[in-house]
């Protein structure tokens, strides 16, 4: 019903995706209400509304914090839920052509956001325009562009604060087929008194190492201050020493950087570091954590450990899993200030495990550890949506009709933009199978594949708006 509409627009995506590439939209809390994230950011956004505009439809800037775009008429609103932002692009870091200048090369489009998530937002306002113009529907569609996703997604936090909630709904800014549960995500703190015997620590550096971010670097600097010679400490895998003095000695652990929704592809800097220092060392902390498992990258076993757990539905429970997955355990940071040592954790929780017991249970430490202090840093619920609801269903339904495949919806550990609005689902453009390009270096859309993103856009408004 679409094709037509699409293929006649075809160049008209592309310049649009274009325009909105030109903008390095980084995402960064100003303070500022003229342009709370930023110059670029409040920019890309009354570009992108000027634009819808021009096309015929109903826009809304919401104090600069995000925006909308409608049509049609109704009490019920279908939600399309996109971002502006983009994560930082470098020509240095090796891209082939201007990140952004959008570049179309074999069929593709190169340039930041391209995929992730301007080109997704461009193919969704297509999409409505296709069924604003081609058929009669009975709800209003709303597309949401965010500017903070990258981030902490505060835009949408904005919005809930004074906007309509859709009824329905699903963002652009995942993987097809459609995603129908993600797990629940948890950062947590451990902080506790911290010390090695002769040694002074001077600095722990992870490099800022992100939360959901497996480290691939982890450093401790020591200065000696035993009365005899210093140890020495000699290399080993993955650890360099680096005599800085005679009493000081900096030790480098790295290790290869993973989403924390996958630890199991990375190789834990931190862990390693650790494990190292107990060959030199003899500190109970760090051997009991690791005896209870923190480090461990699936269901760490203290969670079901009855020691110290109360009553949970854990505590014959060795494994936390549910059709979501594993529960998995990053161990993202170290943090070394006034001789206390801090240690940040990102964990994925199934869906159908409460967040609030997996912190309680982190909580228990606290029996081992008398000083131990436990801070949830953030939490944010699961996200899960019954695979044969009408929504799930429908959209999976287009996407194999379009495709001539037969997929289902997938659960995944990471965490989308759809979770910010109840019933809503992540849904493409990713194609199942093709590698992940959002956030890489040539950062690219396929042309067909964001032709056909376009079109099953449309279908998915048109079922869902009828
Ligand atoms: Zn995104």
């Amino acid at each position: 019903m679409f094709k037509e509409f699409i293929k006649n627009n075809e160049e008209n995506i592309i310049n649009t995706i274009s325009e909105l590439v030109k903008f390095n939209s980084v995402s960064n809390e100003t303070g500022n209400p003229e342009m709370p994230f930023g110059k670029e950011c409040k920019e890309v956004l009354e570009k992108t509304l000027e634009i819808a505009e021009s096309m015929g439809f109903r826009t809304k800037n919401i104090d600069g914090y995000c925006g909308y775009i409608e049509f049609g008429e109704g009490t019920e609103m279908v939600g399309i839920i996109g971002h502006l932002d983009i994560v930082p692009a470098k020509m240095e870091d090796g891209w082939t052509s201007s990140p952004f200048e959008a570049t179309v090369r074999d069929g593709k489009l190169f340039g930041r956001g391209c995929i992730d998530d301007k080109g997704p937002v461009v193919a969704s306002l297509y999409a409505m325009k296709a069924v604003a113009d081609n058929c009669k529907i009975n709800k209003r569609v709303r597309l949401i562009v965010g500017l903070n996703e990258e981030k902490d997604s505060k835009c949408m936090a904005r919005y809930k604060e004074t906007e309509e909630i859709p009824t329905i709904g699903f963002s652009p800014d995942a993987n097809f087929p459609a995603i129908y549960a993600e797990k629940g995500i948890l950062s947590l703190s451990l902080t506790n008194n911290f010390g090695l015997d002769n040694f002074e620590i001077f600095d722990i550096d992870c490099q800022n190492n992100a939360l959901n971010v497996v480290p691939k670097y982890a450093a401790i600097t020591l200065k000696y201050t035993g009365s005899s010679e210093m140890p020495s400490f000699e290399t080993a895998q993955n650890i360099e020493i680096q005599n800085i003095d005679c009493s000081t000695v900096k030790i480098i652990s790295t290790g290869i950087a993973a989403h924390a929704a996958h630890p199991s592809l990375g190789k834990n800097a931190i862990y390693n570091l650790v494990n190292y220092l107990l060959r030199y060392f003899k500190n109970e902390y760090l051997e009991t954590l690791i005896h209870l498992g923190i480090f461990e990258i699936e269901s760490p076993e203290f969670l079901s450990r009855k020691e110290i757990a109360y009553a949970t539905e854990f505590e014959d429970n060795s494994v936390i899993q549910d059709e979501s997955g594993i529960l998995t355990s990053n161990v993202a940071s170290l943090e070394y200030e006034n001789r206390k040592l801090t240690i940040k954790i990102n964990l994925r929780v199934p869906v159908k495990t409460k967040l609030d017991d997996v912190i309680l249970q982190y909580r228990k430490l606290a029996n081992i550890f008398e000083n131990i202090e436990v801070k949830t840093l953030s939490a944010s619920n699961a996200l899960y949506v019954q695979k044969d609801s009408f929504l799930v269903k429908t959209l999976v339904d287009i996407f194999n009709k379009a495709t001539a495949t037969k997929q289902e919806a997938i659960a995944i550990g990471g965490g989308t933009y759809a979770r910010c609005f109840p019933n809503c689902i992540a849904y493409g453009p990713t194609m199942p199978n093709d590698s992940d390009m959002c956030h890489q270096v040539d950062e690219y859309i396929d042309l067909e594949k964001l032709f056909l993103a376009t079109e099953i856009y449309a279908e998915a408004i048109y079922e869902l708006a009828k």
